[in-house]
């Protein structure tokens, strides 16, 4: 047997292209529900093959890929039929029978293989693209196994999915869905042996709207431990215990991560919160004061290191009050921060209720009751049952007789939930005539949000006028995520929101922060215009469930970007801005 020499041929498949071809034949024995034995093969095979370092293909013609763990001599013949012919017979076969496209269908959250070949049995889905215009003109429904829920989640993954490939670079995490994963990542690290806390740091922190990879700061019992609980080798520990590693997470986020001991967790957090910016003005002020500033701490004059077991510690060495993470950006925080004015932010803690959120009654996954029921355990005083109107066909819009059978429903769960306000609402349709309900019907509402959903083809000029006229409408209290934007499909509206804020101030009616992970609607730029024009924000989850509601947090983070105090908010107010009865 000659000897391996680790040469690879040129014309000879690599370790890649031998993973991937078995990974796609057990992908395609599994959704024609083939032996779970042979399906996990020739994964394994998949796996084993993506890892080791000696050339497979060369190996196998010289029959010694056997040697491979988890390589037999069937998936060797493979080996040498692929090498030889460029080809695997039996995949071959397997594709004629199954689409290709059915793999990254069955591989939707909630779907696998069973569901996948149902819908490419019932409709002919072949592929995303098939299943997204089969969801679009409603005929998933008739698939067995596709419930509402389901179908609801196909139509978050396939939109997520638009959004990741069209993002600048195809990169960028956008803040919710990077949020999502810091916080999860955070709290598995915080759990781990050696770890003693975790927090998220970087432009997630700072509520930009993309990041690039989410950055976790920790402090650790001894160095290595967080790096090691993330899957990561540290690099090089530094001589005061600092490790920086760097991970990819299940979905393919990248994490960076900065590691040390509890007593300079201040100096980390405050160095990776950024932005560089805002470091690099820092940094001068401190020369100023004789001092040097680092992650590893503040090195005064005489040579010494202090270091700060909190954020607040290294402002105050540096004679500043704690600057709120949002306004880290050198946009005159520092100077703001000299002068005692930097402004009190609104916090989570301080919303009273919840004024834009959905039921099963219109496009909405989880009872009125249930959404009552969760509002209620956030501590909310009040919160609006506001369901779409009817020309919002997609989304199950109430008609007038609907929504009324709806206030019924909404007296009774008042009966069994008196510890919190149930306002009736709405969120009605701005549309070309005006709004999508009566004057009479709408006045017979506690509070009524009115919403963009459709005209976007329109001219700026025209859906600021359809805007205005909603803002002036007596009855309209808020307008809902206003410039109708979704990250990465459709840009903002281009409306006037100067025009749109000016008279939004004058008519006491607010203009919404959406929280939804896709729209972010006022973005922080134009809440800034907003509360410059003297207007009023609202700050929503736009929940369609119970998991859902949290989503108010996003819209809390831009509205603290924007520098919005809490007596700017309008559901900041213990009586929603005078709509509520005293009781
Ligand atoms: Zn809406
Ligand atoms: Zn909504």
């Amino acid at each position: 047997m000659p000897p391996y020499t680790g040469w690879i041929a040129a014309d000879l498949p690599d370790n890649r292209a031998i993973a991937e071809a078995f990974q796609l034949l057990g992908d395609l024995l599994q959704l024609e529900g083939a032996d779970r034995h042979r399906v996990l093969a020739y994964h394994r095979a998949a796996t084993r093959a993506r890892e080791e370092a000696r050339p497979l293909a060369e190996l196998a013609l010289q029959g010694r890929a056997t040697e491979v763990a988890d390589i037999g001599t069937t998936l060797q013949a493979k080996i040498v039929e692929l090498a030889e012919t460029g080809r695997i017979a039996a995949l071959e076969t397997a594709r004629e029978r199954t689409p290709e496209g059915l793999v990254e269908v069955a591989g939707l959250r909630g779907l696998g293989p069973k569901r996948a070949m149902a819908a490419h049995e019932t409709l002919g889905v072949a592929s995303l693209r098939d299943l997204g215009a089969a969801l679009h003109d409603g005929r998933l429904a008739d698939v067995p196994g596709f419930g509402k829920g389901t179908i609801e989640s196909i139509g978050e993954q396939l939109a997520e999915r638009a959004m990741r490939a069209a993002a600048p670079g195809g990169e960028r995490i956008p803040l919710g869905r990077g949020l999502l994963i810091a916080r999860r990542l955070s709290r598995e690290l915080a759990e781990a042996p050696g770890v003693i806390s975790v927090d998220i740091a970087g432009s997630l922190r700072r509520g930009r709207e993309s990041a690039h990879d989410v950055d976790l700061v920790a402090s650790e019992e001894h160095p290595g431990a967080a790096a090691a609980a993330l899957g990561a080798s540290p690099g090089s520990v530094g001589d005061d215990g600092v490790t920086h590693a760097r991970a990819q997470a299940g979905d393919g986020t990248w994490v960076e991560l900065i590691a040390g001991p509890a007593e300079s967790h201040g100096n980390r957090l405050q160095h990776a919160t950024g932005s560089a910016a805002h470091n690099v003005r820092l940094r001068e002020r401190a020369v100023r004061l004789g001092l040097s500033v680092s992650q590893h701490g503040i090195v005064d004059a005489d040579g010494v290191r202090h270091v700060h077991a909190d954020e607040a510690g290294v402002y105050r060495a540096l004679g500043l009050p704690d600057i709120p993470p949002e306004l880290r950006e050198d946009r005159g925080e520092i100077e703001a921060a000299l002068r005692d004015e930097l402004p009190q932010l609104v916090r989570l803690e301080d919303l009273r209720g919840d004024v834009h959120i959905h039921t099963d009654w219109s496009d909405g996954r989880d009872s009125l009751e249930d959404m009552v029921v969760a509002a209620r355990a956030r501590g909310y005083a009040y919160v609006a049952i506001s369901d779409h109107s009817p020309r919002l066909r997609m989304a199950r819009g109430l008609d007038e007789r609907r929504l009324r059978a709806q206030w019924e429903a909404i007296a009774d769960v008042r009966e069994r939930h008196p510890d919190i306000t149930i306002l009736r609402a709405c969120e009605v349709d701005i549309v070309a005539e005006g709004l999508d309900f009566e004057d009479d019907v709408l006045a017979e509402l506690d509070f009524v949000t009115a919403s963009l959903h459709s005209g976007f083809a329109l001219s700026g000029r025209e859906l600021t006028e359809r805007v205005l006229r909603a803002i002036r409408s007596p009855h309209v209290d808020s307008i809902g995520h206003p410039t109708g934007r979704m990250l990465g499909k459709r840009d903002a509206a281009p409306l006037d929101i100067g025009a749109i804020a000016e008279a939004a101030a004058t008519t006491g009616t607010a203009l919404e922060i959406n929280g939804q992970l896709n729209r972010l609607d006022l973005d922080a730029d134009n809440a800034r215009t907003a509360l410059d024009a003297g207007a009023t924000l609202i700050l929503s989850s736009d929940a369609h469930s119970v998991m859902g509601l949290d989503f108010v947090e996003n819209s809390v983070l831009v509205a603290r970007r924007a520098g919005a105090p809490p007596d700017r908010i309008l559901n900041a107010t213990a009586d929603l801005g005078g709509r509520l009865l005293a009781p």
